[in-house]
């Protein structure tokens, strides 16, 4: 008989979501009248439609389509030219930063790309996450075998955890012990922190000097509004030779559904053989592309490269403005019945503080009972999440303002 990979069998069988879910249609069979009346702030995934720009574009790619003479079949299996092209020169080189067309992959998605770039590292690695962490980085190292099992709380054996707490600002510190790769998240999921120049710096300087390699995710860029805070890992001197940078349209251009995202490996990025010579990853990351992949369908690489437009531009402005003027209402409702609130600034979640005495599943159980509003508990993110949970902003503005309204009326 065939043997199954057991590596799996570690895995916490995704408890979050589906215990959330299980406790809103329990309440809603208890108490049906109450149960259609909910609010949902616990989702990561953006509610209002794409930008015209886009739709546009896609359209015209699928009338190209229609016709022999425009037909076009498999494409570059690492993007047309005309979308790195357009990803380099907007994303980088306005920026100083000097991103070859054929150092961008464009891809189906970052949750794709951050759990397939492990096919080019070896198993020997330190792996560093932060905590509370979006479950993906753990997730797909336990699936290829590069952690023990979980203990009661939840923490992989083999990982190193860096916590992220109110005392560091949600930005973690550097680790005191050898580590090979990190992944940070900017602005962070689910804590909707952001990271300064002066602390990626620290990160940039500790990967060069320890020989560590930064998985960048950076899927929420365009939700930073202060301007001296860096959009890209790149923006620091020497990331090119320490990091790797995963990006999205997800989350600017609505893309959730569409799927187009987007990695960043310069060929400058270095890493060991096990006999000790330095060899560049571009290769083998490129080589995985061609062989593992076949490319993203071209009406939607026609509507990613439309987000670069100037009308694409603007519509995603306000796209993004929308969902972050939903964060500051609910922010400041949550603020005004007294509660300690974190992000929302440049993020498009809000990280509360639970009050004294309450867990973060009690204040998820009397949110929902309460008034009706289903939140994120902050565990389900990590240890260090407990006492937290987190609001999102995706929403239309009328539950936003809804939400709002019933968070005010809430007495801790
Ligand atoms: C939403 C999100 C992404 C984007 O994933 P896609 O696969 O591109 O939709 C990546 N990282 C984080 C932390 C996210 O929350």
């Amino acid at each position: 008989m065939a043997h199954l990979n057991e590596h799996y069998l570690k895995l916490k069988a995704g408890y979050l979501f589906p215990e959330i879910a299980r406790r809103v249609r329990q309440f809603s069979e208890e108490d049906p009248e109450q149960g259609k009346s909910l609010v949902r702030c616990g989702i990561g995934d953006v509610t209002e439609a794409l930008p015209p720009a886009v739709i546009e574009a896609m359209h015209r790619a699928i009338d190209e389509l229609a016709s022999r003479e425009t037909f076009r079949g498999y494409g570059p299996e690492q993007g047309y030219e005309f979308l790195r092209h357009a990803i380099a020169e907007n994303e980088y080189r306005k920026r100083s930063i000097d991103i070859a067309e054929d150092e961008i992959f464009v891809s189906d998605g970052s949750k794709c790309d951050c759990g397939n770039i492990l096919d080019i590292f070896s198993h020997q690695n330190r792996i560093a996450v932060v905590d509370p962490v979006y479950p993906v980085y753990v997730d797909t190292n336990v699936m290829v075998g590069h952690t023990g099992p979980a203990d009661p709380s939840g923490a992989y054996e083999g990982l190193v955890y860096l916590p992220c707490t109110k005392n560091n600002g949600f930005v973690p510190e550097i680790p005191s012990e050898r580590v090979d790769l990190v992944y940070l998240c900017f602005p962070n999921n689910p804590t909707g922190s952001v990271a300064t120049r002066g602390q990626l710096e620290c990160w940039v300087n500790y990967a060069l000097s320890a020989g560590a390699i930064i998985f960048y995710d950076a899927a929420y860029e365009s939700y930073i509004t202060e301007p001296e805070i860096p959009h890209s890992i790149y923006e620091i001197p020497g990331a090119l030779e320490c990091a790797i940078e995963f990006r999205s349209f997800s989350k600017n251009g609505g893309f959730t559904g569409v799927r187009c995202g987007f990695t960043v490996l310069s060929k400058s990025l270095m890493a060991l053989t096990s006999g000790g010579k330095k060899k560049a990853l571009h290769p083998l990351w490129n080589r995985r592309f061609s062989t593992k992949f076949n490319g993203v369908g071209y009406p939607v690489q026609r509507g990613a490269q439309a987000i670069y437009s100037q009308v694409g531009q603007a519509q995603v402005r306000s796209l993004i403005g929308h969902y972050l003027g939903n964060a500051q209402i609910l922010a400041e409702s949550m603020r005004s019945t007294g509660l300690e609130v974190f992000g929302g600034r440049n993020a498009p979640y809000i990280w509360v503080a639970a009050p004294t005495g309450y867990s973060s599943w009690q204040v998820f159980d009397k949110l929902l009972r309460d008034v009706q509003v289903v939140i994120t508990p902050g565990v389900g993110f990590g240890v260090q999440g407990e006492g937290y949970f987190r609001v999102s902003a995706f929403n239309s503005r009328e539950n936003a303002e809804e939400a709002a309204r019933r968070f005010k009326k809430v007495r801790w």
